[in-house]
This record gives C-alpha cells, structure tokens and sequence, in this order.
C-alpha cells in the first residue's frame, strides 16, 4: 500500500512533516480509509444542506437518478507522480455520480486530455462505474462537497483542506501537482506547507503554466477546465494537452 502508515509514521513523509501533519484529526494510513472517512463528512453545514437539496430536485434531464450528494473522494492510482486539484464537485456532475468529474461537460474535457495524453484508458467518464482508471495520475479537489454557485467559502475551504493535505501524503510517488484554477492552487500552495514544506512567502500568484518548485514537488497551473473557460476558448483541448504533457515530463512518466 502506497504511503501505508509504519511504525506510527507515514511513507513518504519526512519526520518533520508528520509532525505538523500530526495535528490532523483522525490521521489514517491509507487512501481507502481516508475515503471512507471524506464521503461521511458532514463538517459543513451549508454544503451538506446544499448537496442533499440538489439531489432532492433535479433538473428535469436528471429527473430518475438518484443522486450521490455525498462528499466525493479523490480518484485515480494510488502510485500516482501527477496530482490534478480540482475546486469542487458540480452540482450534477460529481454529486451527482459520486465521482469527481464524472458526468458533466467539465469531465469530458478532462478526460478526453487524460486519455489524448496517456493517463487514462478511455476518453469518457460518464459513470462512476464505467470502468474508467488512470495511470500515474489522482485527481482530487479544494472542497469535497459541491458549493451553491461554485463558490465555498474562505471557512469551508479551509475545513476541507486536511483531506487534500492528507491524499497527498499518502500518494507516496508525488512530484507534480497540477491545481486548475485560482482557488486550487492555493489549496495545494497550503497543503505543501501544512506537509512541512517550505513554500515561498508572498505565496506565488497563480498562472496558467506557471511553474513553481517546493521541496521535492512542482506545482505547475492550469485554467480550471470549467465550461466557463472552455466554452470561450480560453482553455482549449490543445492548451490543457500541453500542461498534461509537460506535467508528465516533470514526473518522469513515458
Ligand atoms: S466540504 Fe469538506 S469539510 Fe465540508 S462537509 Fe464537505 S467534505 Fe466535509
């Protein structure tokens, strides 16, 4: 098991890091655990009252499905050099299947330049049980659980963010840390610090491949792959390919 806990510490964590990450509640060690323990979160209030409304009254094109309106876990391969950081689950996408990603226009984009680079198997991923799997990859996100208008708060971003802290402690092969959007890139900005890395202060502003290196980690920018930004063009098939690619690179993926 990547990254399982030995001798009370955690593989591919440095013995200063645990110590800062040790304030964590509830430290485990492993991914399926700390699974476990995202979905049945329900720290915050207005998210959890949002994602069950949601689900209680879909739009007529989901009318029938029942929906996850669960927090949604990372996904991907547990030896994974590559970590993409989303901001949250859409409302009908992830919530709604119970896959981040999975289901909405965002995730066609995604996993058309996953699978166009190498990372996936197959181009879609519409269904969490569609057989979709990535190789050397994880993608995981800010916020777990899907916030009124994409927008959570500065509190719930920062409830959340011990999730992402603890992922990527457990992805025990990570190098490249790949966060779309603003948002994400501060979240994994704060996730490296929180694993007792020495992040630059001012923090690094986000860009659009922008490359910053921290410890044994690069965080390298994205556009979010949002219809917001693919729809207008300002993210396109051939721009998002090239991070991927250039995120494979630095990971030392083939
Ligand atoms: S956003 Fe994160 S911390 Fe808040 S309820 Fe969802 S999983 Fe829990």
């Amino acid at each position: 098991m990547v990254g399982a806990r030995r001798g009370g510490r955690v593989d591919g964590v440095t013995d200063g890091a645990h110590e800062r990450v040790a304030g964590v509640e509830h430290w485990v060690g492993d991914l399926d655990a700390l699974r476990d323990e995202i979905v049945a979160c329900r720290a915050c209030p207005r998210l959890v009252a949002w994602r069950e409304a949601v689900g209680q009254r879909p739009p007529a094109r989901f009318q029938g499905e029942v929906y996850w309106a669960r927090p949604v876990p990372g996904f991907g391969d547990p030896a994974a050099r590559i970590l993409l950081v989303g901001l949250a689950p859409a409302a009908h996408g992830g919530n709604r299947t119970g896959r981040v990603f999975t289901g909405d226009a965002s995730g066609d984009f995604l996993w058309a330049a996953l699978h166009a680079v190498g990372l996936a198997n197959q181009p879609t991923g519409r269904r969490a049980d569609d057989g979709l799997s990535l190789q050397g990859v994880y993608v995981a996100a800010a916020v777990r659980c899907a916030p009124p208008a994409n927008r959570p708060t500065p509190a719930e971003r920062a409830r959340c963010l011990p999730f992402l802290v603890r992922e990527m402690a457990l992805l025990g092969e990570l190098r490249v840390v790949v966060p779309l959007g603003a948002i994400a890139w501060a979240a994994a900005l704060a996730a490296l610090e929180r694993l007792g890395e020495r992040v630059p202060r001012p923090r690094p502003a986000f860009g659009h491949g922008r490359e910053v290196n921290i410890g044994r980690y690069v965080v390298l920018g994205s556009y979010h792959v949002s219809q917001q930004n693919t729809f207008t063009g300002r993210l396109t098939p051939p721009m998002f390919r090239a991070i991927l690619a250039r995120a494979k690179a630095m990971a030392d993926l083939r």
